[in-house]
């Protein structure tokens, strides 16, 4: 076995697009909180698929509901209705009070969207072309041309310049670089509540509610990338909701689907009657009663097995955990974060680290070279936090 799975790593090499340096494991299945590779060995995955697998492998429930619309419709296309989209469609207004949604297949293309959104909108006030957008830098927002315009790291943007431009970089939490980049221009400003790919630092309550105001102040829109920090995994449904900030637009996708590749765009009734209309935007498989189907069983199941407060519970427990360890090591340096959605920084690169976890079977990730990050299906318990933190106590001490 063990040479099957080395002969499809060269299979894979031989034929896959190098964009990524993989770990040396192929997955074969995954069952509650743990996966399992091609060799049977078995995996605690504190990863989630990269924040992905809010319910964990092979809730009965999930599986059968997709299932279920497998053998009835998978698509449709948005020239007509189907009832998975619109279910999912009000259970997402509901958790979220935002007001109107509109499917896609991917995070990033729930960016452009938004992007989009925020343009024509601009548009129909003045007339004009060439509005502005403020992101933050070290922010993620995807890979296609726009999410990347308005992505914060410019190792990701700089060889695929130029951009859609007209885009301004701020720092999170620091008001006035963003005051120093608003113009009569300005038809947005984006940022992750807390940053996810950038290394997990959370947006402070006062500089939430900065922008907030300013944007009230100037009619500029609030774009909110909820995609990795949303959906249950601060201990909030939605990251702002911590701190009430509500944004005009918002961003989900990963764990909104649970594996199936969806994303959504939503926004209040003021930016859907004066942006997007008929004609203005459109995607083929965005919405069909598949991914809908997941959607809508999601969000069922969050408010079934109670997993806000599950995840309040957990991460509290996993949070003293953590600072425990970052005491018992000194090139540990600190931790930030929320909730199921934690980062530990380190003095030095933590590919070691994920490498020895990885032989002890246990998955994890990091975001950048020397912060390690912790995104664990919600679903994870106390038993599974003590199992986590053995393993990754004997990883460092025999990775660094
Ligand atoms: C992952 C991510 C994206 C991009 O989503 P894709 O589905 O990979 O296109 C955008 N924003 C944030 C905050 C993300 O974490």
């Amino acid at each position: 076995m063990a040479e099957k799975m080395q002969q499809y790593i060269e299979e894979a090499e031989e034929a896959l697009l190098h964009t990524y340096n993989r770990y040396q494991i192929v997955l074969d299945r995954g069952e509650g909180v743990y996966l399992y590779d091609l060799e049977g060995k078995r995996y605690l995955d504190f990863a989630a698929g990269i924040a992905v697998f809010s319910l964990g492998y092979g809730d009965p429930e999930f599986t059968g509901a997709l299932k279920a619309q497998i053998d009835k419709l998978t698509h449709t296309s948005n020239y007509y209705y189907n009832v998975p989209a619109i279910e999912a469609a009000k259970k997402l207004k509901a958790v979220s009070g935002m007001d109107r949604v509109f499917f896609t297949n991917s995070g990033a293309e729930a960016i452009e969207g938004a992007i989009k959104a925020a343009r024509k909108y601009a548009w129909l006030k003045d007339g004009c072309t060439g509005h502005e957008i403020i992101a933050m830098n070290h922010s993620f927002h995807g890979r296609t041309m726009g999410a990347l315009s308005v992505t914060g790291t410019p190792k990701y943007r700089e060889p695929f310049e130029p951009g859609i431009g007209h885009v301004k970089f701020a720092d999170l939490n620091d008001f006035d670089s963003v005051l120093s980049c608003v113009t009569p221009k300005t038809c947005a400003i984006l940022l992750e509540p807390v940053q996810g790919e950038g290394g997990l630092m959370p947006a402070t309550e006062a500089f939430l509610k900065q922008i907030r105001a300013l944007c009230d102040e100037k009619d500029i829109l609030l774009i909110l990338d909820e995609i990795q920090c949303g959906m249950g995994r601060t201990g909030y449904m939605f990251a702002w909701q911590r701190y009430g900030v509500k944004p005009d637009i918002m961003t989900v996708a990963k764990g909104v689907g649970c594996g199936v590749p969806v994303g959504a765009f939503l926004m209040t009734e003021k930016v859907g009657q004066h942006s997007l209309a008929a004609g203005d935007h459109g995607t083929t498989y965005g919405g069909n009663p598949l991914a809908c189907a997941a959607v809508d069983k999601v969000l069922e199941l969050f408010e079934k097995y109670d997993l806000i407060r599950h995840v309040k519970e957990v991460s509290a427990y996993l949070e003293e955990k953590l600072d425990r360890l970052i005491s018992e090591f000194d090139c540990i340096l600190s931790r930030r974060g929320a909730g199921l959605m934690q980062g530990l920084v380190f003095d030095r690169p933590v590919a070691p680290v994920i490498n020895e976890a990885l032989s002890r079977g246990l998955i994890l990730i990091n975001a950048g070279p020397e912060i390690l990050r912790l995104v664990p299906p919600l679903i994870i318990t106390k038993e599974n936090v003590d199992e986590m933190i053995a393993i990754l106590k004997d990883s460092i001490t025999a990775g660094i």
